[in-house]
């Protein structure tokens, strides 16, 4: 480090914030400004033994230098001009620059020992102290000493006084830097002095020539290199709102640039999708899908007839599907999977469905066996608890073709695991699934050079940006609409003061032969939070309600436990249900008829409009009421109010998405850091619609650079986009 470190005599380390000594200081205003790379060498890659701060940079994902380039300051400090110290006062509050001789340095010691530098310019004086110093600052700030001086101004009992300003010794024709300071997010590992360096020596390297044609970037935006010139060092007189708010064209640039590479990616992915070969799995008239279709106690709603013909004609195809169903909670997906099974197996081929957990599975398991058993499908069912020798059969059954249908959790997708002809998988809650594990399914065909199709389902809607940008590789189907005869759930919000009459309310609910759920968020006491766990509000609910059977269901219980718990309370033995979120997702039990979650305001709105939707999926009237813990803050009060104002999924989510961001909705797609980190949906819908636009043509004309764009800024990282 010490190589690296200004060499800067006149450089009080006061106080050392590091073994290097290294402070915010002296040297870099010089350096920066003018563009000369201060920093000799590549910061992180060059060295053997990385120092403090190079592995401190290392952690924050500062390695190339791109990575570098792309840190972009939290804001500027303005070292560009001085102020007169008789002026400075009027800064109140706000750091500024002065310059002046010193005319005397001196330690005292009451009321404790500090140093005092008492400095003038030409029209003022001012006094600057430190209480932390170093033995030598004395001398080096002997009297008649030129400091330029940086600091906030504040009005001690001898006049102005700075304390632990930023100092340098100067000389009356040392320059003044030419641009704003940039002030970089970092940690405590790593001096932002340091830090600066590195960025400006990296951005004067880093390969950012301009990569697209002339014309294709939007008329009036910079290049590259120019808008991260800019947005690193402002010339001074540059509008700094219009960087905070990341309005000004520089940071424009930018934003288009990591859109215009997020939908290239996906574009990519979507070509050499459409390049692979997959089973054409036509329908038979008076197949399979037409007689579990007959054999429906309902018809399908003009909703689901439409997604159920969207998923056909992809399956037709010779190539693979990669759909999207989303439908709110209760719209009736699973039907439509099956039909979608119904039309795989009926070709001759194996359907695989994956759920997040063993309860959702099981649930699947169900439906799809109560459906398609009868009409002569032979079913497997694989899960994580499943060992031994019933594991073995169906791993046969599986791997001869004798099971067609094939329902389970991620176990399937195990080593071990062999389909014999797979065609068709399905994802329930898709984004649930780390990325790695549906790209592991959908190589499950490889070895027969035939991808299958996939389709995943979401009851979480992907608002319409989502959809363009970080989904746009996907096909969309929506079923927009529920099944008739659904009473629309009635939603309180009520002080976990309240908590007797909840309690006497369920205990009309079960005279009436309902059923109940009570959602808790925690297992188990933890110090740091107060939350009632499942455990004391089983007990409290057992006690309460006497004669009525309660059931606790949480996520350390063993899967069998679990099962056992569920196929009671689907059964209608268990009439109160404690559990923790393990229910969160995809529970059918249309008895069920009051949905108590308790501390709401501890969960997302997409999560509680999940938990909402396990009730009301029969014709009984149904409510749901959300307890919380006071006090609760405005937003608090305000998220909670909107699930009692609306139960439209799409709605909730886009009001989750405003409060929230995207992280949500992406889940697992997260963990392949294709996250936007410039570009914010909410806002530039304009710039992404033009990325959108641009990407297909440019990817025809210049497929190099459109290659060499997604590069630039996903590195090895796109792969994971296609997922
Ligand atoms: P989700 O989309 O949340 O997975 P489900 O597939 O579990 O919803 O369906 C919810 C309930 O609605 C189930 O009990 C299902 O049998 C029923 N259902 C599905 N489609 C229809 C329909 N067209 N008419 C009547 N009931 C339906
Ligand atoms: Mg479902």
């Amino acid at each position: 480090m010490a190589a690296d470190a200004p060499a800067a005599p006149d450089t009080p380390p006061a106080p050392p914030r590091d073994a290097s000594g290294d402070t915010d200081a002296p040297g870099r205003a010089a350096s920066t400004a003018s563009g000369r790379p201060a920093m000799p060498a590549a910061p992180a890659v060059a060295r053997q033994a990385a120092s403090g701060p190079q592995r401190a940079m290392a952690k924050l994902g500062l390695l190339r230098d791109i990575d570098l380039a792309l840190h972009l300051p939290l804001r500027y400090e303005d070292e560009t001009r001085l102020t007169p110290i008789a002026q400075a006062r009027a800064h109140a509050a706000e750091a500024v620059q002065v310059q002046g001789k010193v005319r005397d340095a001196r330690i005292d010691l009451h009321p404790r020992r500090q140093l005092i530098v008492r400095l003038a310019d030409a029209g003022g004086e001012l006094l600057l102290r430190f209480l932390h110093f170093h033995p030598a600052q004395p001398k080096q700030w002997a009297p008649g000493r030129l400091l330029r001086v940086r600091g906030e101004l504040r009005h001690g009992f001898f006049g102005p006084e700075m304390v632990h300003p930023t100092v340098r010794v100067v000389d009356a024709d040392t320059p003044l830097p030419a641009a704003l300071t940039p002030v970089y997010p970092t940690s405590a590992q790593l001096p932002q002095a340091y830090l600066r360096k590195a960025v400006a020596s990296a951005l004067a390297r880093a390969p950012l020539h301009e990569l697209l044609p002339p014309g294709s970037v939007p008329l009036g935006l910079p290049g590259l290199r120019d808008a991260l010139q800019l947005l690193h060092h402002p010339a001074p007189g540059t509008a700094l709102a219009t960087l905070e708010d990341r309005s000004h064209p520089a940071w424009q640039r930018l934003k288009f640039d990591e859109l215009l590479a997020q939908q290239i990616a996906q574009r990519i992915a979507r070509e050499e999708r459409a390049a692979l070969a997959a089973p054409a799995l036509a329908p038979r008239a008076g197949g399979l899908a037409d007689r579990l279709r007959g054999a429906l106690p309902w018809a399908l709603t003009p909703a689901q007839q439409r997604v159920v013909a969207e998923i056909a004609a992809d399956l037709a195809r010779a190539r693979p599907m990669h759909r999207l169903l989303q439908g709110d909670v209760g719209a009736g997906k699973t039907v439509v999977a099956a039909l979608a099974a119904a039309t795989a197996i009926d070709a001759g081929w194996q359907c695989a469905v994956m759920a997040p957990t063993e309860i959702l599975a099981e649930q699947h398991f169900r439906k799809l066996v109560q459906w398609l058993e009868p009409l002569g499908v032979t079913t497997a069912w694989l899960t994580g608890s499943r060992r031994g020798k019933g594991r073995r059969a169906m791993l046969d059954a599986v791997e001869s073709g004798a099971a067609s249908l094939v329902v389970g959790t991620q176990a399937m997708i195990q080593e071990g695991v062999i389909f014999a002809r797979l065609a068709l998988a399905i994802v329930d809650e898709q984004h649930r699934f780390g990325v790695a594990q549906r790209l592991a399914l959908r190589r499950k065909l490889d070895a027969q050079a035939l991808e299958p199709h996939l389709l995943m389902m979401s009851a979480t809607p992907i608002p319409r940006t989502l959809a363009m940008s970080y989904f746009a590789d996907l096909d969309v189907s929506t079923i927009d609409a529920l099944p008739p005869g659904r009473t629309p759930i009635l939603t309180k919000v009520f002080a976990d003061g309240r908590r007797p009459q909840v309690v006497a309310r369920i205990a009309d609910e079960v005279a009436q032969g309902k059923q109940v759920y009570w959602v808790c968020p925690l297992v188990e006491e933890s110090e740091a939070l107060d939350l009632k766990n499942a455990t004391a509000t089983h007990a409290e609910l057992a006690a309460a309600l006497p004669g009525a059977e309660v059931g606790l269901l949480h996520g350390r219980m063993a899967a069998a436990d679990k099962a056992a718990v569920m196929a009671h309370f689907v059964a209608g033995q268990i009439a109160v249900l404690v559990a923790t979120t393990v229910i969160e997702v995809g529970v059918d039990v249309p008895n069920a008829s009051l949905m108590v979650v308790e501390h709401a305001e501890r969960f997302g709105l997409a999560q509680l409009h999940q938990l909402r939707g396990r009730v009301g999926r029969g014709a009984v009237a149904s409510a749901c009421v959300l307890l919380y813990t006071p006090p609760l803050s405005e937003t608090g009060k305000a998220r909670l109010r909107a699930m009692a104002e609306t139960t439209d999924g799409f709605e909730i989510a886009r009001r989750d998405l405003a409060i929230r961001g995207p992280g949500e909705f992406l889940g697992a797609r997260q963990s392949g850091d294709a996250l936007l980190r410039f570009a914010d949906l909410q806002h530039d819908d304009a710039l992404l619609a033009t990325a959108r636009e641009l990407a297909p043509r440019l990817l025809a004309t210049h497929p190099e650079a459109a290659r060499a764009q997604v590069a630039r800024w996903f590195g090895g990282k796109a792969e994971f986009l296609k997922a």
